[in-house]
């Protein structure tokens, strides 16, 4: 990550509260001292991995876990995994018949968090699948029986030129009342910026995050909240 970029994800940490040290301060009081020993340990893992910076926030991955339980979440599908740290969370936060379809187009980075998984105990509530997302989300609302209206959670954190196809999916996956949240919705606080400000390979994403947000706004099938956690999770729960 180059050093204009590391500004504005003010990273390591990618929070976008007003300093570092707040965001530290946030993760080392309320968030770090709860976060079970199995996603601490993923963390510190991926944290070695040229792509860190995609996996979830744990201050995001926090808030996850509790709408997860106040749902009482056990069907669940995940798009986009990366090493796991949303899916191990949402794993841990479901019952032991509880189960994730859970997606992504690389196997790879998946099978680096899988041994934490396995020894977790709660790889046999995941089903991953390698692939693009759109087809398989496709599959499921085909499925007389386990498609339409029988999901009760799901996770996008992937290719946000889908996030808005995704929804038109998820929407009709859920049940009513139930829960799906996007990531990374405040694109690094670029949404607020004007276009010329923001970093060149950040546009792009800027654009479409306007856009999906603008959507999600108005979308009456759904209540909302833009929570500023992490880089930004729009929580969207469907209402009819
Ligand atoms: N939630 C993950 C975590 O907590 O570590 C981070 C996910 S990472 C930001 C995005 C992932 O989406 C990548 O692993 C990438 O391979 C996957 N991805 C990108 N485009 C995709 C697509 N069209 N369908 C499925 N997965 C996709
Ligand atoms: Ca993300």
């Amino acid at each position: 990550m180059d050093d204009k970029l590391k500004k504005v994800f003010n990273f390591p940490s990618k929070g976008l509260l007003q300093s570092k040290e707040l965001y530290e301060y946030m993760l080392e009081t309320s968030v770090y001292p709860r976060e079970p020993e199995p996603l601490k340990e993923l963390r510190e893992l991926t944290a070695n991995h040229p792509n860190a910076q995609m996996a979830t926030a744990p201050d995001a991955g926090q808030l996850m876990s509790m709408l997860l339980n106040l749902v009482n979440a056990k069907k669940t599908i995940e798009v986009g995994v990366f090493t796991g740290y949303s899916l191990l969370l949402t794993a841990l936060s479901i019952p032991e018949d509880g189960k994730i379809v859970a997606i992504d187009i690389n196997r790879e980075t998946y099978e680096i968090g899988l041994p934490i998984i396995k020894k977790a105990g709660v790889e046999h509530k995941i089903d991953f699948i390698e692939s693009l997302a759109l087809p398989i989300l496709d599959q499921l609302l085909e499925d007389p029986h386990h498609g339409a209206g029988s999901f009760d959670f799901a996770f996008v954190d992937a290719d946000k030129v889908n996030y808005w196809n995704y929804h038109e999916r998820l929407i009709k996956l859920l049940k009513v009342g139930g829960i799906v949240v996007y990531d990374n919705t405040l694109w690094g606080g670029t949404v607020a910026m004007p276009d010329e400000l923001a970093p060149e390979e950040m546009k792009q994403s800027r654009q479409l995050t306007i856009e999906l947000n603008k959507l999600l706004a108005a979308d009456s099938r759904v209540q909302i909240s833009h929570a500023p956690l992490g880089d930004g999770i729009t929580i969207c729960r469907r209402i009819y």
